[in-house]
């Protein structure tokens, strides 16, 4: 049988891969099949991707913004054009449905479409007269060579997240995709190439913590944009700054949807399904905690949602008739099944049980039904940490108040929601809540791509928040021009600070 083929990294507009010797599997998740050889890259390698976007800066920056605009609007329409196949190569290595996939990529072409404003984003500031025919300006300049190192859970959306922006801000990319699912980047590069883009101007280097350290340690790497894991999050913004780079790292979650006894039932149902059980719960903004208010909200919710977990149609991501697919790896799987047992054993009610979920016919994948957990409490370990799997945990509160305290209490601040009819209590809500994003009557609310995604507390470590005006505000830096004219108005030397 022939060894399943190398994915490569892509350098200066070419794929290669140097060193075949350190290589990792790649899996369809559905089948559990190897489908891949990915390269995992050397330090030798991340320095042949810097080496190749400091070549390509000095034009790229140079170039207008307006044709770099132009790049982009072409690879808008490629994306377009290509969805299902993009989409395709996302549920042949993560395992989502092709319908979720192709949802993915069109909040991707979101940011595109976001990055082809880029002349008007890029406009400074100007005031004349800041003194006697002195004028300032202020603009906004690239940083030079930008890394992205990027999760599993959404292998074409995060990156999109990052280098359109970067780059349309005229900055030079290196992006390092999860090791899980590597191909829709390459695809994405070559499409780049097609719209294009000068070789140098966006890389790839696959790989593992070897090729993350590199990136963290190389000199030429003036930013670092990271979404992932809290504990590894961590890491990049404290390794990365000490390097003296600047650093975005956007970590895990818990989200809580809370759910007033005044919310339209049948609606938080629809809503706890979709974000619970969406992509198989490996969102960062699912939602894993319905907070209910009432132990008849919750009796009522249980009631609603425990047949429809249990009714879950679960198989291979490119089946239509599929509301969920596999996770992404055994081990992890093994890990979301090994929650469930904790649970269980802390005493938490398990209403609806998905560990014993089997598929015909992918008896090898990485399957793990819908599990629905009630009377979970604050101390738990299911509700303290993040589980990243199918499994919604519901806990019962006796007022409005102790749901704010309990969501403002958790570790993890990405996303939030409220479900009621009361527009006193949203607004008090959306106050007082600790959470980078919150939703009223929405499960997931993940801004548009002319706004900032980010998390508060253990979700985001950095000043910025990713793409949006955020994105720009982090891809260039601030440069204020103060000019005077004409020559002739000659000041004299001054010994002072102007004061009148
Ligand atoms: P992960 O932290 O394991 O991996 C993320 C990236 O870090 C990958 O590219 C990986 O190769 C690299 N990495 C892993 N271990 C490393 C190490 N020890 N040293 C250096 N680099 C390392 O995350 P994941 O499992 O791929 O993705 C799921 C996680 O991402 C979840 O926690 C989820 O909440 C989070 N996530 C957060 C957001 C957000 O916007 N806040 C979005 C998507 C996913």
């Amino acid at each position: 049988m022939l060894a399943p083929a190398i994915i490569p990294h892509f350098i200066a507009g070419e794929r290669h891969s140097s060193d075949e010797a350190r290589t990792t599997p790649v899996y369809n998740p559905a089948t559990g099949e190897q489908t891949g050889r990915l390269a995992l890259a050397t330090p030798t390698d991340v320095d042949a991707a810097v080496r190749a976007a400091r070549a390509a800066f000095p034009a790229w920056s140079q170039t207008p913004p307006l044709r770099r605009a132009r790049v982009l609007f072409k690879l808008r329409e490629i994306i377009e054009q290509r969805a299902d196949e993009l989409a395709a190569a996302i549920t042949a290595e993560h395992g989502k449905t092709h319908s979720d996939a192709l949802g993915e990529v069109q909040r991707g072409i979101e940011v595109v479409e976001f990055a082809c404003g880029i002349p008007q984003l890029l406009k400074g500031e100007m005031t004349e007269n800041v003194g006697s025919a002195v004028d300032s300006h202020s603009l906004r300049q690239p940083l030079g060579v930008v890394a992205g190192i990027t999760p599993f859970n959404f292998p074409a959306m995060v990156p999109l997240w990052m280098f359109p922006i970067a780059i349309a801000c005229g900055n030079c990319f290196v992006l390092k995709p999860s090791e899980r699912d590597p191909s829709p980047s390459l695809l994405l590069a070559d499409w780049l190439t097609e719209a294009g883009l000068p070789s140098g101007v966006f890389n790839i280097v696959q790989g593992d913590k070897v090729a993350v350290d590199a990136i963290l340690a190389h000199p030429d790497i003036a930013a670092v944009s990271f979404v992932g894991s809290t504990a590894i999050a961590r890491y990049i913004y404290a390794t990365g700054c000490a390097a003296g780079k600047r650093v975005q790292a956007l970590g895990g979650a818990k989200n809580h949807m809370v759910v007033l006894p005044d919310a339209d039932l049948d609606q938080a149902a629809d809503a706890l399904l979709g974000a619970g059980y969406g992509s198989a719960g490996e969102r960062c903004m699912a939602i894993s905690v319905a907070v209910a208010v009432g132990d008849e909200t919750a009796d009522q919710l249980v009631a609603k949602l425990a047949p429809r977990v249990a009714a879950l149609k679960i198989g291979r991501g490119d089946d239509a008739a599929m509301d969920m697919g596999p996770l992404i790896t055994r081990a992890h799987r093994d890990k979301v099944k090994d929650y469930v047992d904790i649970g269980v054993d802390e005493g938490a009610q398990l209403v609806v049980d998905g560990r014993g979920h089997r598929v015909a016919g992918c008896e090898e994948g990485f399957f793990l039904g819908g599990c629905l957990f009630d009377h979970v409490q604050p101390g738990m370990r299911i509700y303290r940490e993040e589980i990243f799997g199918p499994v919604l945990s519901l806990m019962r509160v006796s007022t409005y108040e102790e749901a704010v305290a309990l969501v403002n209490a958790h570790e993890y601040g990405n996303g939030v929601a409220l479900f009621t009819r009361d527009g006193d209590a949203a607004r008090d809500f959306t106050q007082r809540v600790q959470i980078g994003m919150v939703g009223i009557n929405v499960p997931i609310p993940v801004p548009m791509a002319f706004h900032s995604f980010g998390g508060w507390k253990a979700s985001l470590f950095g000043d910025h928040h990713v793409y949006g005006p955020e994105g720009v505000r982090f891809y260039t830096r601030l440069k204020t021009v103060t000019t005077r004219w004409p020559t002739s108005i000659r000041a004299g030397a001054q010994f002072v600070m102007p004061h009148t």
